[in-house]
């Protein structure tokens, strides 16, 4: 028999979220949402230009990190270590096939303290962890529609 694992998330919600600023402060809000002391594996979805790489950077600037936030698009994996916590921002957007993600140690990446943020999840399918947060972005016009899954109450304020 084989038994598959099916993650149930209880909160939903869509969000329309206008212009750069606030796709930072969107970042930002989600940052406070984060479970103390405990991992998290935040997924986000969406076309190029979408905002993903924008909204991890509201996340990370709220949490201290000062510069440019990089985009890992050849690296796979940009670490920062900020407020006493691990995150790594991956963006599995060049990743040729699944497999290759062993190559780069990335299970030791998933640990119960770290926070892991993956643009372009799909490309890694079937090796990643279940996500905690799952956001789908979505482009229209001069916003963006992002829809939130968790598994947990997210609250975020001030959009
Ligand atoms: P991705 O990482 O999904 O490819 P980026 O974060 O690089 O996308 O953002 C692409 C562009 O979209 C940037 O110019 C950014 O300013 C813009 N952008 C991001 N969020 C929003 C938003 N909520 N509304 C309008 N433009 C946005
Ligand atoms: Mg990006």
């Amino acid at each position: 028999m084989t038994a598959t694992t099916k993650t149930i998330y209880p909160y939903q919600q869509e969000y329309l979220v206008e212009g750069e600023d606030n796709m930072l402060a969107f970042g930002a809000a989600l940052a406070r949402n984060l479970p103390d002391h405990k991992g998290c594996v935040i997924t986000l979805q969406g076309d190029l230009g979408a905002g993903k790489t924008t909204l991890v950077r509201g996340l990370l600037q709220s949490l201290g990190h000062q510069g440019v936030v990089k985009s890992p698009t050849y690296t796979l994996v940009e670490p920062y270590y900020l407020n006493g916590r691990d995150i790594y921002h991956f963006d599995l957007y060049r990743l040729g096939e699944p497999d290759e993600l062993e190559y780069i140690g990335f299970r030791d990446y998933f640990s119960s303290t770290s926070v892991c943020l993956l643009e372009w999840p799909e490309r890694g399918e079937n090796y990643l962890p279940p996500a905690d947060i799952q956001l789908i972005i979505s482009i229209s016009d001069t916003s963006r529609k992002i829809n939130i899954k968790s598994s947990f109450i997210i609250n975020i304020n001030g959009l």
